[in-house]
């Protein structure tokens, strides 16, 4: 294997940070760049407590061109993962310039400074969202449909612009990866995931609760044709997903390629309390109340195709997922 000198953007984030470890795990060099918009800086020394690895750190906005091209005439980049950008759905809404700019503008940005100077290798953190309500499971072949987002929206045009680049530069190698729920944290305890304010998701929720931070959980609906009315998701741990994109760069040919990003496995709302009580001993109090506008009753992967050419699959269960995530809020 070639050991490559690879830019993360938004790499002091959530998946950010511990696709750094999967990386300088694999003995990739990391060059981080990151505005810590919704991240600390505390992050990327923990990332070298636990590999013992350091990166290098640029704290810099990504939609900035010159700032972006300063850090490719500084390094031989062999390769970039683009996690930066705005993530919440309702935000999106609220907010949508502040959402196509930052989220299109950074692909541009980036796939523009690949361009100039050679680099030849792009992997880029799209969504399972893009596949509106299209019948599961979700399989790469599906026509997308349109998102009820902003959010959503930025994914599938982040994925188009990619894809015109790169049939246009076919030096260019892309990679899309459709990331399913993303939970859990590092096995250390040490980085995981730190939403500002009232978490929106539902494990971050669910540990806030059990931490007693929170009163209970608010069960967004029990009457969806599910295995028991609420919602089923395909939940991932974030340090398979880190993995992920590690396979992704190593088998990366020439084009565009999609993969999903899953276990292929569906868990309802209730399973995973009741998962995360049993796991961690501790009991979440939740009430249900009226579904959130916009869900969907169930979205899960067809996990196939990066098992047949990345050679990867998801290892760890809903067990891992929430002990790793109670872990972290301990931490
Ligand atoms: P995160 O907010 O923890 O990480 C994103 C990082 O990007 C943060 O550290 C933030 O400071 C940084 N950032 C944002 N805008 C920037 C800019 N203009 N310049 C430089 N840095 C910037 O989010 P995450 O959960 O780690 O998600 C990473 C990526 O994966 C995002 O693109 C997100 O849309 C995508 N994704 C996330 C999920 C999920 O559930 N977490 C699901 C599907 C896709
Ligand atoms: N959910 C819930 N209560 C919460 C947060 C989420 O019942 O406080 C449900 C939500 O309706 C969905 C599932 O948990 O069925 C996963 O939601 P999340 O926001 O984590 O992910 P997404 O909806 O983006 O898949």
């Amino acid at each position: 294997m070639t050991f490559m000198n690879i830019l993360v953007t938004g790499g002091a984030g959530f998946i950010g940070s511990h696709t750094c470890v999967a990386l300088l795990e694999a003995g990739h060099q990391v060059i981080v760049a990151d505005n810590l918009s919704n991240s600390k800086a505390e992050t990327i020394d923990k990332i070298k407590q636990i590999t013992g690895y350091g990166v290098t750190f640029y704290r810099v906005d990504v939609t900035e061109e010159e700032t972006v091209d300063n850090i490719f005439a500084n390094h031989s980049i062999d390769g970039i993962i683009h996690f930066a950008g705005y993530k919440a759905v309702g935000e999106s809404v609220e907010k949508p310039l502040a959402y196509y700019y930052n989220n299109i503008v950074s692909t541009m940005v980036l796939a523009k400074a690949s361009k100039k100077y050679c680099v030849n290798r792009f992997v880029f953190s799209s969504s399972a969202t893009v596949y509106g309500e299209n019948e599961v499971p979700f399989v790469e072949t599906l026509e997308l449909l349109p998102t009820t987002n902003p959010y959503g929206e930025t994914k599938a045009m982040s994925e188009r612009i990619l894809t015109d680049v790169s049939r246009a530069n076919p030096e260019l190698s892309v990679s899309l990866l459709r990331y399913f729920n993303p939970v859990g944290a590092h096995e250390s305890g040490l980085i995981g995931e730190e939403p500002n304010g009232i978490p929106n998701n539902l494990m971050p929720y669910v540990t806030q609760v059990a931490k007693r931070k929170l009163d209970k959980l608010r069960v967004y609906g029990n009457d969806y044709p599910t295995v028991d009315g609420t919602g089923v998701r395909d939940y991932i741990h974030v340090m398979d997903l880190a993995e992920g994109h590690v396979a992704a760069l190593n088998n990366l040919t020439e084009g565009v390629h999609i993969y999903n990003l899953g276990t292929g496995q569906g868990t309802s709302v209730l399973q995973l309390v009741v998962a995360f009580e049993q796991v961690n001993n501790i009991e979440v109090p939740y009430e249900i109340v009226d579904r959130r506008p916009g869900d969907i009753a169930e979205c899960y992967a067809d996990v196939s195709k990066a098992k047949r050419e990345l050679n990867w699959t998801a290892k760890r269960g809903i067990a891992e997922m929430c002990r790793d995530a109670w872990r972290f809020e301990n931490g």
